[in-house]
């Protein structure tokens, strides 16, 4: 027996060193979603082939607030994407309010654009074929690294070697339990619910307004459709027999948010919803896999950065690896720490600013106290709604 097991063994390091062999500059991402599509079309549009592995079908509705930051255009730009093409609405103002119905209204520093991930996805998508990348519609049921190189196995059985592997695989995936990352092992107990509306509302404004036991963002996305999106705590919601007996008798006790769902009508047969979503902290990088998007770390939803740090994420791993073939890099360790300390660099700030919101929100006699000193002080909002968010980013040349 362990004769068999050794001689296997060898036989398999055999085979990956057959395989390391042949493998030149290659990358595997796996999940397309705004982290992975993005990546895809980065590292194809400066020359790499790239397969990227989703295991769902493109276009699809996903559970989001869809409101994306202003911070991305630049690099969008830069990667030939044009939102404005998908006739987004445009963001430019936000109204908070707590549940007994105290509310503050600011201009957004940078402001946002409202699309929906069915048709930002599906455009990103189109894009990544257009540049060549490799689309598997499959699920991936491992990913190893041995002997420097990335064998990533597809449920159908096939399995594709690579140098590079990006982790875009979101906030919550089987993969992260086959990596037995830490975060998988604790409870979380927040689930969300998405649905789209025709309503009146106005589409230059992002609500966002806390009832007991969670928030709800209210903003327009393309073609005057209203995204009311909330993350809800689910010993909140446990109580009640539906969505819809928990929308009337929990969501519905913030006012605002009363006149919105009162006045509604659903475009969806009901609203999509998830489950377990998790705000621990992760590692950007894991088993050598280098993480981007949501399986880096998924900032709180109330602060409305999760694409826009997707998107820069990407962006970030992919300037790196191209460091790495270039040679500038010139160890596997080396980017990895390069990576780990831009991303906390980039990202950890708004991370925490998210986290203390959300503990403050969760104390409703706190949480109206700030909001009444906020009140006073609007400039504070603003700087609060700003550290949630980062810095246009830069594209080098322009
Ligand atoms: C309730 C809520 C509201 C939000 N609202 C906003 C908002 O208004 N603005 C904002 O900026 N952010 C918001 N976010 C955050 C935002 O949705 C995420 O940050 C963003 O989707 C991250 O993109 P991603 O590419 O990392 O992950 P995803 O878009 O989730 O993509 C991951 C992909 O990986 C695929 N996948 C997973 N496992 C496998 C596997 N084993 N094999 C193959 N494929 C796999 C999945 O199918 C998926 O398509 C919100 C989040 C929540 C929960």
């Amino acid at each position: 027996m362990i004769f068999i097991t050794s001689e296997i063994t060898k036989l398999v390091i055999i085979f990956i060193d057959l395989l390391a062999m042949e493998t030149s500059e290659s990358v595997v991402i796996v999940g397309g979603g705004l982290a992975g599509l993005t990546a895809a079309i980065h590292l194809s549009k400066i020359g790499y082939s790239i397969t990227l592995i989703e295991k769902n079908s493109y276009p699809k509705h996903k559970v989001c607030g869809e409101y994306v930051s202003n911070e991305v255009l630049p690099y969008l730009d830069w990667l030939g994407v044009n939102p404005s093409g998908l006739k987004p609405a445009n963001i430019e103002n936000i109204h908070f309010s707590i549940q007994n119905g105290a509310s503050i209204k600011s201009k957004l520093p940078l402001g946002g654009f409202g699309i929906s991930r069915y048709h930002l996805d599906y455009a990103l998508y189109q894009k990544a074929i257009e540049n060549g990348c490799a689309i598997i519609q499959e699920v991936v049921n491992s990913i190893d690294f041995i002997r420097d190189i990335f064998t990533v196995q597809l449920a159908n059985n096939d399995i594709l070697t690579a140098d590079f592997v990006l982790g875009a695989f979101g906030k919550r995936s089987n993969l992260d339990q086959k990596i037995e990352r830490s975060f998988i092992q604790k409870k979380s107990p927040w689930l969300a619910a998405k649905g789209h509306y025709k309503a009146d509302f106005p589409a230059n404004v992002v609500g966002l307004h806390h009832f007991k036991g969670g928030y709800c963002g209210v903003s327009k996305i393309e073609n005057d459709i209203v995204n009311i999106c909330y993350l809800a705590d689910f010993n909140s919601f446990r109580q009640y027999k539906s969505i819809e007996e928990y929308q009337k008798h929990v969501v519905s006790q913030n006012p605002f948010l009363n006149a919105i769902l009162s006045s509604s009508t659903p475009l969806f047969e009901k609203p999509l919803t998830i489950s377990q979503i998790s705000f621990e902290k992760k590692r950007a990088i894991e088993n050598h896999i280098i993480m981007i998007g949501d399986s880096a770390g998924l900032i709180h939803p109330l602060c409305g950065n999760g694409m826009a740090m997707a998107i820069h994420s990407a962006k970030i791993a992919c300037e790196l690896i191209n460091d790495y073939y270039k040679k500038t890099i010139t160890t596997r360790q080396e980017l990895e720490e390069k990576y780990e300390m831009e991303w906390n660099r980039s990202f950890r700030k708004r991370m925490n600013t998210g986290r203390w919101l959300a503990k403050l929100l969760h104390q409703p006699q706190l949480s109206e106290i700030a909001l009444r000193i906020i009140m006073l002080f609007p400039a504070l909002f603003r700087l609060i709604v700003k550290s949630t968010h980062g810095e246009i980013i830069k594209i080098e040349g322009s």
